[in-house]
């Protein structure tokens, strides 16, 4: 049970438009506060977006996230669950990013992150594009190889871009699988579409055994089904679980660097969450979001519930 300094401030204490925002109005807890070491799920904005290839924005979706995350109550309205009573969970701040150097900013972002894991908090980001992953990964897994269970309308598993460019937002999982940071037949990338530069990422994908869910196969069989299949791949090991917003159709996230059209619907998107529960997951991260594409700020709020019910997922 969490401890009354870790609950959200109450709607009814203070209007939910009023006050400082944090994460889910949760309290703020960075590194050098007295209580980091008894948070146990740790939300964790990087606004950083220097991997982004084409439409950037990013590095403005964890101060939004923190604004549209406001709307959420504190009570899950299916499971009954109520999650910020159930752990101790706290917003740790930003990791701020060196916008003109890629290498420095993962370094930054891990030696942040290795606080947060020597503090045995489990961490919960909010992105950034998807290249935040990697150096996310590169603390999670640092004691062997993680299951991954992975939303998104691309694989993210390309070699290189513009002739030879290692670190970019499609090149992530290739760069984490070649570090030793995933076990590929442990991970599976569910919700796969859109046009193509060619197959090098899916041939890369399928010789080491990383299963493929396309989206044809996702709408046939259903979330419930796909993710039961999911939850056998990742199975009992530690398993990190990388949500990036382009999964969800954009009719309902338009709001996103790389915008792919056929995808699930929001119900489908928050569904897929609800059914990691179980897994034994050591971090999680919902990414590219991009408020300068999402004027109504729907993709805000969609991904406010996502970041919500990863939280309910992550509960043990
Ligand atoms: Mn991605
Ligand atoms: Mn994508």
């Amino acid at each position: 049970m969490s401890d009354s300094f870790f609950h959200p401030v109450s709607g009814f204490d203070l209007p939910r438009f009023a006050g400082v925002p944090t994460f889910m109005r949760l309290p703020h807890v960075p590194p050098d506060h007295a209580r980091f070491g008894d948070v146990r799920i740790g939300l964790i904005g990087v606004p950083w977006d220097s991997g982004t290839t084409n439409r950037p924005g990013p590095r403005h979706a964890p101060r939004q996230l923190r604004d549209a995350s406001t709307m959420i109550r504190a009570q899950h309205a299916t499971s009954g669950m109520r999650p910020f009573e159930a752990a101790n969970c706290a917003d740790l701040g930003d990791v701020g990013p060196n916008p003109a150097d890629i290498p420095d900013s993962m370094d930054r972002i891990t030696t942040f992150y290795d606080k947060v894991v020597a503090a045995g908090i489990l961490p919960l980001t909010a992105g950034g594009d998807h290249l935040t992953s990697l150096p996310v990964l590169r603390t999670v897994a640092q004691s062997g190889p993680v299951g991954m269970v992975h939303f998104d309308s691309h694989t993210d598993l390309f070699h290189s871009y513009f002739g030879g460019t290692m670190y970019t937002h499609g090149t992530p999982f290739r760069r984490a699988v070649e570090e030793g940071l995933l076990d590929p037949a442990r991970v599976v990338q569910i919700g796969l579409r859109g046009t193509m530069y060619d197959a090098e990422d899916r041939d890369f994908a399928r010789a080491n055994g990383i299963r493929l869910i396309l989206i044809e196969e996702f709408h046939a069989r259903g979330a419930e089904d796909v993710m039961a299949e999911a939850r056998e791949i990742a199975g009992t090991g530690p398993t990190y679980v990388s949500y990036d917003i382009d999964f969800v159709d954009p009719t309902f996230a338009p709001g996103t660097g790389t915008p792919e059209v056929g995808g699930p619907t929001s119900f489908e998107a928050l569904q897929c969450v609800r059914a990691l529960r179980g897994l034994d997951i050591i971090g999680a991260d919902l990414v590219e979001v991009s408020p300068p594409f999402d004027p109504s700020g729907g993709t805000c709020w969609l991904g406010a519930s996502v970041l919500f019910e990863l939280i309910c997922a992550m509960e043990r």
